[in-house]
């Protein structure tokens, strides 16, 4: 039997980052270039790779991710066993969750990078590439949806984190953890996410911006008027602790909720958000009572997300809700 067919496509980001003469490293490396300097990866899968852009990471945005979600579909449907996406590190926490809600299929899609560039001693690519390609190419990742695969861990889209600048174990998935690993080049699940949570765009989605903000220490809310103003069609509200906020601003976010979506995370980076516990003005029971749309375990980034495509998706406020609502019980 032959070997397993994986496709990759590259991104840019510093698994491709060289020297070119520039202020610094720029991501040059084409697709091409990555897999063939892993002699290793000839013996797990048939590898054709793809330059889907060449770009640092926070140039990505949805409609690319979009894009690219057709061709990954396109590729599993074209008989792929799998699909790997090499990107910059600053966004794979976003850009695997969009993905993981936009393509449908069985076969894993895994996203990897490096913090090291190739230029560096003990650089993380081609390590973090090879361990990519054998969980593209691996039966256990089946059924996973989209993976970051990093460090020789598995992470799950919904949960995974940069956590860190600089250093290559950069990625966490708090509170589960990792839900698998590479060992001696074998991967292995141990852990399966509940739930799909898949959605589909339509082919003529409108462009739906949702804003994100930050609460903190004094706020009095005054850049908040400005989202409608601007244009925006939702907002996150990265809310502390709970889902609290000073209640200066209590008044402007109810008049926000009546007109588009105000979802309520937190900006703590783990656990749930609460609904029922505290009372005071500017708390979450006020908020929520005021209109506001619970985020469940979602942070603020993989909120906008959600909020983005449910909206371009053409979901109503009632829809957007149910979703972040019965989003943990699958
Ligand atoms: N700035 C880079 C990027 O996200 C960082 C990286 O790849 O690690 O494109």
């Amino acid at each position: 039997m032959g070997l397993p067919r994986v496709t990759v496509f590259s991104m840019g980001g510093t698994i491709s980052s060289v020297d070119s003469g520039g202020k610094g490293v720029e991501p040059t490396l084409t697709g091409e270039a990555l897999v063939s300097d892993v002699p290793e990866i000839e013996r797990v899968a048939e590898v054709s790779a793809f330059s889907f852009r060449q770009a640092a990471s926070p140039e990505i945005t949805v409609r690319d991710l979009a894009e690219l979600a057709a061709e990954i579909s396109g590729q599993i449907d074209g008989g792929a066993a799998g699909v790997v996406v090499t990107q910059g590190t600053d966004t794979i926490e976003e850009t695997s969750f969009v993905l993981d809600r936009l393509v449908d299929r069985e076969a894993p899609v895994v996203v990897t990078g490096a913090m090291r560039n190739p230029t560096l001693p003990g650089a993380d690519g081609p390590a973090n590439l090879l361990a990519a390609i054998q969980v593209a190419a691996s039966d256990v990742a089946r059924g996973l949806g989209t993976v970051v695969v990093f460090n020789d861990e598995i992470h799950a889209a919904r949960f995974v984190r940069k956590t860190h600048t600089s250093n290559p174990a950069t990625f966490r998935s708090d509170p589960v953890g990792p839900v698998g690993w590479v060992s001696e080049h074998l991967p292995r699940v141990v852990l399966r996410p509940t739930g799909k949570h898949k959605l589909a765009l339509p082919t003529d989605a409108r462009e739906s911006p949702v804003a994100l903000y930050h609460v903190a220490l004094g706020d009095d809310g005054r850049l908040l008027p400005e989202i409608e103003a601007k244009g925006y069609a939702g907002l996150v509200v990265e809310a502390m602790g709970g889902g609290h906020v000073p209640s200066a601003i209590v008044d402007t976010l109810e008049d926000l909720a009546s007109r588009m979506p105000v979802v309520l995370a937190s900006r703590t980076g783990g656990g749930e958000v609460l609904r029922a516990t505290y009372g005071f003005v500017g708390s979450e029971t006020d908020l929520l009572e005021r209109g506001l749309i619970y985020a469940g375990p979602l942070d603020g980034r993989k909120a906008r997300l959600l909020l983005t495509l449910l909206l371009q998706s053409g979901a109503s406020k009632e829809e957007v809700a149910h979703t972040f609502d019965t989003w943990l019980d699958g």
